[in-house]
């Protein structure tokens, strides 16, 4: 009796979460009166305690990721121009409702083109990007519309550098570890490189960096040790080299790449480096979302695929 009583509540739950869903989309809700109806139910939805999950979403030749912990959820990037259902439906089926922190890596089309339509579906705490000089900043209509979503949304925006940290929640750290300063005219080199601890366990988030950056991090000494490792730049053969992975020296890595993509990603020299350095892999265009659960000691791993 209690079980059927629980899923009774549990549906309950998530036809409120959805019908509040759509009425914010349409802008028949406030922000306000959205979180407070979504949070009065959240706690039927939301993963156990003391755990952390790190969501490679299935995006195609693109890049979002979901960080969800018992407190908060962090998004980093949104994928590509027409990636927000994917994305938003992705989210709503974890649970999600609400972004604490939005990470922009890095003003290209595959990190942010959906954020514009995010930043409309979602009630957004803050948003976080690099800061990049004036005279590299991009002139196109995608970025200067986020820009100006970003200033219609009225959420903390941040820029974000080598030292800036977050915490999103009881003993887990999210600490930044570039860009910083002028990086160049390489749009890549701006990409947040950020880490992600819980307990024993690390995830290491590299955005679309380059060689260049990777040589930095390594001369910086900064701590880029990790459990799971984020291919950088889709698992191109322009950034994953050898001396950083090494350093890294991950168990597990993850690709995000769409299915024959143009570019050859990931490439034949990360693949094998992996191989070499007993790296497990997985892909998104042959796995599906790749789904990383963590207790702060043992790491798990699920596909869709
Ligand atoms: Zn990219």
């Amino acid at each position: 009796m209690k079980a059927s009583k629980n899923l009774i509540a549990a549906f309950l739950a998530l036809i409120i979460v959805f019908i509040s869903a759509a009425l914010y989309e349409n802008g028949i809700i406030t922000d306000e009166l959205y979180l407070k109806l979504i949070s009065s139910v959240k706690s039927e939805l939301v993963l156990e305690a003391n755990d952390v999950e790190v969501h490679f979403i299935d995006v195609g030749q693109a890049e979002s990721i979901l960080i969800k912990t018992p407190e908060k959820a962090v998004l980093i990037d949104s994928g590509e121009i027409g990636c927000e259902n994917a994305v938003t439906n992705y989210l709503h089926s974890n649970g999600i409702f609400h972004i604490d922190l939005f990470i922009i890596t890095h003003p290209h089309s595959d990190h942010i083109g959906s954020a514009e339509e995010i930043l409309s579906r979602f009630p957004v705490t803050e948003v976080a990007m690099p800061e990049i000089p004036e005279e590299y900043l991009p002139t196109t209509s995608l970025y200067e519309d986020f820009l100006i979503a970003v200033k219609k949304k009225k959420c903390t925006v941040s820029f974000i550098e080598a030292g800036s940290s977050f915490s999103l929640g009881d003993g887990i750290a999210f600490d930044i570890l570039s860009p910083s300063g002028d990086m160049g005219d390489n749009l890549n080199n701006y990409s947040v490189v950020s880490k992600l601890s819980y307990g024993e366990v690390s995830f290491l988030f590299t955005g679309d960096i380059e060689k260049e950056v990777e040589k930095l991090l390594l001369s910086s000494k900064a701590d880029i040790s990790c459990d799971v490792y984020n291919a950088g730049h889709h698992g191109s053969s322009t950034s994953n080299t050898e001396s950083f992975l090494a350093a890294a020296n991950p168990k597990y890595a993850a690709i995000s790449c769409g299915a024959n993509n143009d570019y050859g990603h990931p490439h034949r020299e990360t693949i094998s480096l992996f191989k070499k350095l007993e790296i497990k892999y997985f892909r998104t265009d042959y796995d599906g979302n790749i789904v990383f659960g963590t207790d702060g000691e043992n790491i798990s791993v699920i596909t869709s695929k």
